[in-house]
C-alpha cells in the first residue's frame, strides 16, 4: 500500500519491517527523515522537561569545547551574519518602542485626587452645575476591555 510522505509529499512504499504502515509518515529520503526527527526533537522538548534540561547542557558542554565555532560560522556564512544582524536590529527597534509605550502610559496615568467635574451642554460649559468629585485609583494593570464586575 502506498502512502503519502508528509515532508514531500511524494507516494512511497512503506518499509517492510514497519508492521503498522499507519506508522510510517516519512519516506526514506534523507531530507524527509531529517525533517521527521526535527518534528519529533520539537515536540519532546515541548512535553519533557528533563529531555529540554539535557539538551541545553549538552549544547553548553559543546559551546565550552567550541568557542569559535559562531564565530567562524558567521565569518563563513556572512548572508547567515546580515539577516541575523537585521533580526537584532528589529527586536531591539520593537522594544524601544514598547519602553516608549510604557513611558507614555505613566505620563497619561490618572493622579488620584480631587476634580471639578464640569458639564458641557451643546458646547456650552455650565459653571453652575459643577460638581467636585474624587477620583481614585483601583487598580493600575486595569485595562481596557476589563470591567468591574457588579
Ligand atoms: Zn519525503
Amino acid at each position: 500500500m502506498e502512502r503519502i510522505c508528509a515532508s514531500c509529499g511524494k507516494a512511497f512504499l512503506p518499509h517492510p519491517a514497519v508492521i503498522n504502515v499507519l506508522y510510517q509518515r516519512y519516506c526514506s529520503d534523507p531530507e524527509c527523515q531529517r525533517a521527521r526527527k526535527r518534528k519529533w526533537q520539537k515536540a519532546k522538548l515541548a512535553s519533557d522537561s528533563g529531555y529540554r534540561a539535557a539538551q541545553a547542557e549538552a549544547q553548553r558542554r559543546w559551546c565550552n569545547k567550541n568557542p569559535d565555532y559562531w564565530k567562524q560560522y558567521r565569518q563563513r556564512n556572512l548572508e547567515y551574519a546580515e539577516r541575523n544582524r537585521q533580526k537584532q536590529r528589529e527586536r531591539n527597534q520593537r522594544r524601544r518602542m514598547i519602553a516608549k509605550m510604557d513611558a507614555l502610559k505613566m505620563e497619561n496615568a490618572i493622579i488620584p485626587g480631587r476634580y471639578r467635574l464640569v458639564p458641557v451642554c451643546n458646547g456650552v460649559i455650565a459653571k453652575m452645575d459643577e460638581l467636585i468629585v474624587e477620583i481614585g485609583v483601583i487598580s493600575k494593570g486595569f485595562s481596557a476591555g476589563a470591567q468591574i464586575g457588579p
